[in-house]
């Protein structure tokens, strides 16, 4: 289904801790798929409802200390990394938004955990939050 929000990105020191302690608050999440992508350096668990329409949650964890999710939660500790918007195209969302001034991290889409195109807006350009672009 395609959903405006597809995922808020948390990162965490240990995926099981951190599943136990959201299956606690919301006993219907389910892990949907983990993976682990070794040329980003994390592992990635993405949670969903079984039983109500909601993004997903998406888990990160770095896989070494020079692991860009490692280094986050070295500067501010563990909690939210990002959110992210899926749209049809990242390419034209990209040019789109280059043109309308936001600094992006990505200058071309790149493949992310699940094998989709997805591209980085840099914080400086958003309010502070790093916002994810996924294509459906
Ligand atoms: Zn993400």
């Amino acid at each position: 289904m395609s959903r405006l929000l597809s995922h808020v990105g948390i990162a965490v020191q240990d995926i099981g801790r951190a599943i136990d302690t959201l299956q606690k608050i919301c006993p219907d999440l389910a892990v949907a798929e983990r993976v682990t992508v070794a040329d980003q350096d994390v592992e990635v668990c993405f949670l969903e409802s079984q039983s109500q329409g909601s993004c997903r949650i998406e888990l990160l964890r770095g896989l070494t200390a020079s692991s860009p999710i490692s280094k986050f939660i070295e500067k501010r500790g563990e909690g939210l990394h990002h959110i992210c918007f899926g749209c049809a195209s990242v390419q034209d969302r990209l040019s789109e938004l280059r043109e309308k001034g936001f600094e992006m991290i990505d200058d071309s889409p790149r493949t992310g955990a699940l094998g989709k195109n997805i591209a980085f807006i840099h914080p400086s350009s958003t309010h502070g939050t790093l916002i994810e672009l996924e294509e459906e």
